[in-house]
């Protein structure tokens, strides 16, 4: 008899601070389905597996619901970065193909720091819940590699001429 892992899931039913009606619904098989006034929105599970390894399944679920909330919670945040980008784009409306490449990677960037980073204000397990040293390392690599991306990206895109 095959023994398949059971899938423990949380679901998530609330309201954005600007008053969007939430659902979420997290799975410790990775498979996240967030509803934003009805509006589906699929979402890569691979920040929150990577940011969760070592914590038990409910706490997991927990902070990777929040994670989801919080991308929408933290909308204006990258929505300002978008808009640095389109500055960018202003100054130079027929961008290389790297540098939409570029773009790409730091908004998520940037929209991946926000939503872990309201993680982390609201629910401080994100950040003291025990875990074994290596999963620690692993999230600390999280935010360097982020952080760096955001941020590397942003200024090579402010910083490169319209002929590049
Ligand atoms: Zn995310």
């Amino acid at each position: 008899m095959d023994r398949q892992p059971l899938e423990e899931t949380l679901e998530w039913k609330t309201r954005t601070w600007y008053g969007l009606p939430t659902r979420i619904v997290v799975s410790s098989q990775n498979v996240h389905r967030v509803w934003a006034n009805g509006l589906f929105l699929p979402h890569v599970g691979l920040v929150n597996l990577m940011s969760r390894q070592g914590l038990p399944t409910r706490v997991r679920l927990e902070l990777t619901a929040r994670h989801e909330f919080g991308h929408l919670q933290t909308l204006p945040v990258p929505l300002v970065h978008l808009l640095s980008l389109a500055w960018v784009w202003w100054r130079n409306p027929a961008p290389r193909w790297w540098k939409l490449l570029l773009a790409l990677v730091a908004h998520q960037a940037v929209w991946e720091l926000a939503a872990e980073g309201y993680v982390i204000a609201t629910d401080p397990r994100a950040v003291r819940f025990p875990r074994p040293t290596w999963a620690h390392r692993l999230y600390r690599v999280f935010w360097a590699g982020m952080a760096l991306l955001a941020t590397g990206a942003t200024y090579l895109l402010s910083r490169s001429g319209p002929s590049e």
